[in-house]
């Protein structure tokens, strides 16, 4: 499939898509295959009667199903976006309704444990193609969904040995016209780097929130009326789904429980600076993660 073909035609690279779980991230990429035209039907399937409600009045599928089983059936391709801890159950509904050849794909935060749920569920000749679209905000649900949550972000894929080529091809090209770039690397080396980047700044912005939660209430509420950018900014991490985030740590156990142990050095070696007046190795620090910041800036994923 190329994107340039589907426009010049009118065609959609997709006849059937069938969406598993409507919530921020399935909901924005219905809005966005609905903008691009890359899908004919767009089923949504969600377990929750509240959502499918609010996914109606949205119009963010043509037809809303509760099962997984039953939203798969005809599908040419299968988006799994439900919370990692129900990634068996979804596997297991699905896997005998599948339609042969249909891609079944995904958007889970842990590559290699969406892998162990998922492909021993799959019938063997499924193209599997797992995901992550690297783009969120801290609310959840459907409404909280938009078209744009995709643009100028990263999408990684990690296909198997025997995910086909061209499956992945076409997974790739979808998130490219909802405007990402897409890599694709071992879901291994994934799960490491998400730990470091994104898993353990999560801890860490819950950690801290949770430690203000516990001081005695009058400090509290001096915490929060005088909360500077720092605590802030802290407050919106740690505002995202607790649900999703569980999930993430207890899947990625190994990789950010590695990643905290490097922390927990650097921490110490701060604290010893702090200790030891060694005002030269903290400017030295800061000023090597300032322009670690800037080199974000500069590649426009701040
Ligand atoms: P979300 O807003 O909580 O939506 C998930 C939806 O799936 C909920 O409506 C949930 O219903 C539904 N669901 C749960 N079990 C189901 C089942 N068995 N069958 C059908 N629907 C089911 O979650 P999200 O933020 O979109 O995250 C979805 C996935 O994307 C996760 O795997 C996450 O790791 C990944 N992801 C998230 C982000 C992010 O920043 N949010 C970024 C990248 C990737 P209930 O509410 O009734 O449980």
């Amino acid at each position: 499939m190329t994107g340039g073909k589907s426009r010049r035609t009118g065609s959609a690279p997709f006849d059937r898509v069938a969406i598993i779980g409507l919530g921020l991230i399935g909901s924005s990429l219905a809005r966005a295959l609905r903008r691009e035209k890359l899908a004919r039907r767009i089923v949504g399937c969600d377990a929750s009667p509240g959502v499918r409600a609010v996914a109606k009045k949205l119009h963010l599928a043509d037809t809303l199903v509760s099962d997984a089983g039953a939203a798969v059936v005809g599908a040419d391709l299968v988006v799994v976006a439900v919370p990692q801890s129900a990634y068996a159950a979804v596997g297991a509904a699905m896997a005998d309704r599948l339609k042969r050849g249909a891609i079944v794909t995904d958007v889970g935060s842990v590559k290699q444990a969406a892998i162990q749920a998922l492909a021993p569920r799959l019938p063997p000749e499924t193209p599997f193609v797992p995901g992550h679209p690297l783009a969120g905000t801290e609310n959840s649900g459907p409404a909280a969904g938009f078209a744009e949550l995709f643009a100028g972000r990263w999408c990684i894929l990690t296909p198997l040995s025997g995910t086909p080529a061209p499956a992945v091809a076409k997974v790739r090209e979808m998130w490219r016209r909802c405007g990402m770039h897409v890599e694709t690397m071992d879901a291994a080396h994934h799960d490491r780097v998400l730990a470091i980047t994104s898993h353990v700044p999560h801890l860490i912005a819950y950690t801290i929130v949770d430690t203000v939660a516990a001081l005695e209430s009058r400090m509290k509420g001096e915490v929060i009326k005088f909360a500077a950018s720092g605590f802030r900014d802290f407050t919106r991490v740690a505002a995202s789904d607790p649900v999703m985030w569980r999930d993430i740590f207890l899947a990625n156990k190994e990789a950010v429980l590695e990643m905290m142990g490097r922390l927990y050095e650097d921490i110490a070696l701060l604290q010893k600076a702090i200790r030891n007046d060694d005002g030269k190795l903290l400017h030295r620090v800061f000023t090597r993660s300032r322009r670690i910041r800037r080199s974000i800036v500069q590649a426009k994923q701040d």
